[in-house]
């Protein structure tokens, strides 16, 4: 750090992002990425782009928005889009949270709200989970100040139901209510319907998970037209091309595949069900996922001990030293065979402290 850097900046404490070790090959079950390359299709809408590199991307992202608006039944005025999900949190953040506009979230929730909060000067409210893990959904109504939550939550991967959601949007009209729906894809129900509705209510969304576009970096918006126009504003000063073309064009060809992101979806609910049961069979308590991630906890083992034995034997999972979390990891899912191995390795690390 230099003695220039701002003193708000020397304190603030960057996102962590799950680990990437080089040291040898490892089945990565840490980022709750998609195991499933993407659609043939995109693969083939990248190679036919690349030509195109010579000129700046679309900054309206016309295409991308139009098919997005189609895919969910709302109109484009209704869709923004950003360098991944983060992006366009930040942008939220940036066009809602200051000094004087404060944000509330759970404590245990994504942890870049927390980051976003402090980067913009806006106080963080961290409302404590229930001790079930699930949302405190009372705390959030009539909340007097923007509401983050993300649905399904993580890392506990537990969903909120719709009646929910709707409760803390509308007792809220005054402030800005965003739920981050990374996992909707998954489980859970979107807040999708509630959108004609309320004028305060933004979705965030994003290609990193259900659609296999991690390294794309591609996220969106869905809110009423003058909450975009807010986003937008913010997006057009700062980084008005901050998706590049070859992701535009993996986006739009991501949609037009259908058939494979249900398929891989449909993959990974079946084998997150499968794993799920039997680490449960091992003595595990694992929260019932609407999410392509497991929060379990190990019987006998202490999160961190369980995470440890994994990553020497080459299976990298999450492990948060919170108080509340520390019991637990979470267990991105992964291919039928690289969940089989984790739970040959389980049974043999459960057998390990069975005396
Ligand atoms: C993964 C994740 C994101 C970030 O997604 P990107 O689009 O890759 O930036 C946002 N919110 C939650 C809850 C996530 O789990």
């Amino acid at each position: 750090m230099s003695h220039f850097l701002l003193p708000r900046l020397e304190k603030l404490a960057p996102y962590v992002p799950g680990e990437q070790p080089q040291d040898r090959a490892y089945i990565k079950l840490n980022t709750n990425e998609n195991p499933y390359a993407p659609s043939p299709k995109v693969l083939e809408a990248i190679r036919q782009n690349a030509s195109t590199l010579n000129r700046y991307p679309d900054p309206t992202a016309l295409r991308l928005r139009a098919a997005l608006a189609k895919e969910h039944g709302i109109c484009m005025e209704n869709v923004m889009v950003g360098n991944g999900s983060d992006e366009v949190l930040a942008f939220a953040f940036m066009a809602y949270a200051d000094e004087e506009h404060p944000a509330t979230f759970p404590t245990v929730s994504y942890g870049f709200y927390k980051i976003f909060a402090k980067l913009f000067r806006a106080q963080p409210h961290m409302i404590p989970l229930n001790g079930d893990f699930s949302i405190p959904v009372d705390r959030f109504c009539h909340a007097g100040k923007a509401v983050v939550l993300a649905n399904p939550n993580a890392p506990t991967s537990l969903a909120m139901p719709l009646a929910d959601i709707r409760r803390i949007v509308e007792s809220n009209p005054q402030h800005p209510v965003l739920v981050d729906e990374a996992y909707i894809d998954f489980g859970g129900e979107s807040a999708l319907p509630l959108l004609t509705q309320y004028p305060n209510l933004l979705i965030v969304r994003t290609f990193s998970k259900s659609r296999s576009l991690a390294g794309g970096r591609l996220g969106y918006a869905l809110a009423s037209e003058a909450m975009i126009q807010d986003l937008q504003r913010v997006k057009d000063s700062f980084n008005p091309y901050s998706i590049n073309t070859l992701t535009l064009q993996a986006g739009i060809a991501a949609l037009e595949d259908p058939a494979y992101f249900q398929d891989c979806v449909e993959r990974i609910r079946v084998q997150r069900d499968q794993t799920a049961q039997e680490l449960r069979a091992l003595g595990f308590e694992v929260l019932p996922s609407a999410t392509n991630f497991l929060f379990a906890k190990p019987p006998k083992l202490g999160g961190e001990a369980y995470y440890l034995r994994l990553k020497a034997r080459g299976v990298l999972v999450r492990y948060f030293a919170a108080p509340t979390l520390e019991a637990h990891v979470r267990i991105s899912i992964g291919t039928p065979e690289e969940m089989a191995e984790l739970v040959r390795i389980t049974k043999e690390l459960v057998k390990e402290e069975t005396p």
